[in-house]
């Protein structure tokens, strides 16, 4: 499939963990804002140092700082037969902006009710030397690792709140906005991890 994809949902949707097997049967690098700005704020530079605030709230990054990461990492090499984006865009005036940067040929939208998703995201866990992701009640690790995880900062049930309040009004429009283009597909997010995966990969062949 030529294009860029979109992986779409609310936080806690499971979109990190489906990207890594969408990136295996596409071979499209994964460009996960989420995961740049961690970068960035680990690394301590001022674009970090600018969406920590928003990031710790739970609250969306301006989009300006959002084009402008993107804009930039598409003019890597590994870009040019397009990529899986992963928590991008957020708005509308980054999808616009995407619009015009790269050619989005399928939409994917991993649908999960909100009454699933708190549960889902502050009971999440990840290890800082694998970086994959358990969750205490449904993906325990394996108990030689377990005092090593660590909960992203965000995970809270505050910042959830905060999170999907963002993703009602800011995010969800989107949904309309792709669908009137003819490029979204829905698919049931609330199952087990490997049927999301595979009603997803009926949609990449
Ligand atoms: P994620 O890992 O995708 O849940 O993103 C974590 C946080 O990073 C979000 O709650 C926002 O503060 C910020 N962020 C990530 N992607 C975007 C985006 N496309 N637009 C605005 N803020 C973003």
């Amino acid at each position: 499939m030529g294009g860029s994809i979109v992986l779409f949902g609310p936080p806690g949707a499971g979109k990190g963990t489906q990207a890594d097997a969408i990136v295996l049967a596409t071979g499209k690098p994964q460009i996960s804002t989420g995961d740049m700005l961690r970068a960035a704020l680990a690394e301590g530079t001022e674009l970090g140092l600018e969406a920590k605030k928003y990031m710790e709230a739970g609250e969306l990054v301006p989009d300006d700082v959002i084009i402008g990461l993107i804009r930039e990492r598409l003019k890597s090499q590994d870009a040019i037969n397009g990529v899986l984006f992963d928590g991008f865009p957020r708005t509308i005036p980054q999808a616009e902006a995407l619009a015009e940067i790269a050619e989005v040929s399928m939409v994917i939208s991993i649908q999960v009710p909100d009454e699933a998703i708190v549960e889902r995201i502050v009971g999440r866990r990840m290890d800082p030397e694998t970086g994959e992701i358990y969750h205490i009640k449904f993906k325990p690790a394996p108990s030689e690792i377990s005092s090593r995880l660590i909960q992203r900062k965000d995970d809270n049930e505050d910042a959830v709140r905060t999170r999907l309040s963002a993703y009602h009004s800011q995010t969800s429009p989107l949904a309309e906005w792709y669908l009137q283009r003819g490029i979204l597909k829905s698919v049931n997010g609330n199952q087990a991890m490997g049927d999301v995966q595979e009603e997803i990969s009926l949609l990449l062949v």
